[in-house]
């Protein structure tokens, strides 16, 4: 029996004829399902009440503050953390992301899988790192994987955060931060409460986020933007404002600042501090370097990070390449699959010509059948080519993109 990993609707490790499913984006496996941390392109799981779900209770809880509804059939873990499932055993790990983040190890008689999840390698204002772990197979994700992304020293950030909300309100305006709610959120009313006096009034979703923060112990001092207090110091505009990105403003004659990560890019336009709770480039590297795997696949990150694989190689040394739907296994690829798999998608293409017409799985796997192309074959074929974008996945079916 082999281990072997592959995206398909998320990320599948496979162990003989176990599996777990991580982080998956649609309902296309019935494998233990882990999810790693609250961020909705993680989380869709949760979407499916009917599914069983492993997460910590406070990925749980901040699902709850962020409005989703019907989070049933929860197995809660905490860091540390063992799951016994058949062969395969999964550990909980810190990812030092977010509140209640995951890295989750996968143990199998054939070796170790570690899936990162979202993560950070800095001792954050509200994270501890993410723990490194001795692994065969690494899966890590390169949101910020291109040397480009170098983020300058926290402390450095946070000073140039409170200079600017101090001197904004000397200026007769309200500092209104941007930022993710779960995670830049919290992370920005710590520098605040922790370098300055002015009070932080909190918005939205970021003020129930804070609150699920601040009830496992951590001392946030904030108050929401609607209650007495939060609406008299909008008037007295003695304050600074924390908001969600994208939502309505909660006061006028304001200055507004990005926080996150993509900040770097956008800092020579407007007010944008460099906070990410995501690794930088060399923390990624020097993340990999500590777990010592054989091989690295590289997940969740954009076209300024497709690299990554490479830099891995050339400056590691460790094979690498970004995960697909191909099946990986600790030595390297399946390419006997591969080469099928090329086949079975250039047959799928043939077949599906009807524009806009919906194509059903069922009905492809039958047609491919007669073709001599098995069930499995097909299925990672038409993920194949949702991944190329040439085919759009619907509820119903796939049809051309
Ligand atoms: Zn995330
Ligand atoms: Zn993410």
């Amino acid at each position: 029996m082999e281990l072997k990993v592959r995206q398909r609707g998320g990320i599948v490790v496979e162990y003989g004829d176990q599996g777990v499913m991580l982080d998956p984006t649609r309902n296309s496996h019935s494998y233990p399902t882990f999810v790693t941390h609250a961020h909705s392109d993680h989380a869709a799981a949760f979407k499916h009440p009917e599914r069983e779900k492993y997460a910590t209770p406070e990925t749980y809880e901040l699902l709850k503050a962020m409005g989703w509804n019907r989070l049933d059939n929860l197995n809660p873990v905490r860091f540390g953390d063992k799951v016994k499932l058949g062969d395969i055993e999964v550990r909980v790990h810190n990812s030092g992301h977010v509140l209640g983040s995951t890295q989750y190890e996968v143990n199998t008689p054939e070796g170790t899988v570690l899936y990162t999840g979202d993560m950070c390698t800095e001792d954050t204002f509200t994270m501890n790192p993410a723990q490194a772990v001795d692994c065969d197979m690494l899966i890590i994700e390169t949101t910020f994987g291109s040397p480009m992304f170098q983020f300058p020293k926290r402390d450095d950030v946070a000073v140039e955060v409170y200079q600017w909300a101090v001197n904004t309100v000397l200026s007769g305006r309200i500092p209104v931060f941007t930022a993710d709610s779960i995670g830049n959120a919290q992370e920005i009313i710590s520098i605040l409460n922790q370098y300055t006096n002015l009070p932080v009034v909190t918005a939205k979703s970021a003020s129930r986020v804070t609150d699920v923060y601040r009830g496992v112990g951590y001392n946030l001092d904030s108050v929401d933007s609607k209650s007495d207090e939060g609406q008299e110091l909008i008037e007295s505009r003695k304050c600074a404002i924390v908001t969600p990105k994208r939502s309505k403003m909660v006061a006028d004659k304001v200055e507004v600042a990005l926080v996150s990560g993509w900040a770097l890019l956008f800092r020579k336009k407007r007010v944008a501090f460099p906070l990410s709770d995501h690794a930088d480039y060399r923390g990624l590297l020097g993340f990999i370097r500590r777990c010592k795997p054989k091989r690295v696949l590289t997940c969740h990150g954009g076209s300024m990070t497709k690299d990554f694989h490479n830099h891995v190689k050339r400056s590691l040394g460790v094979p690498a390449a970004p995960l697909s739907s191909r099946v990986e296994t600790i030595r390297g690829p399946l390419m006997k699959n591969e080469n099928r798999i090329q086949a079975c998608s250039r047959q799928i293409v043939r077949t599906v010509r009807i524009p806009g017409f919906v194509y059903q799985p069922g009905w492809l796997v039958k047609e491919m059948g007669r073709q001599g192309f098995t069930p499995n074959e097909t299925e990672n074929s038409i993920e194949f080519l949702i991944e190329k974008g040439i085919l759009k996945g619907t509820s119903d079916g796939v049809h051309l993109a």
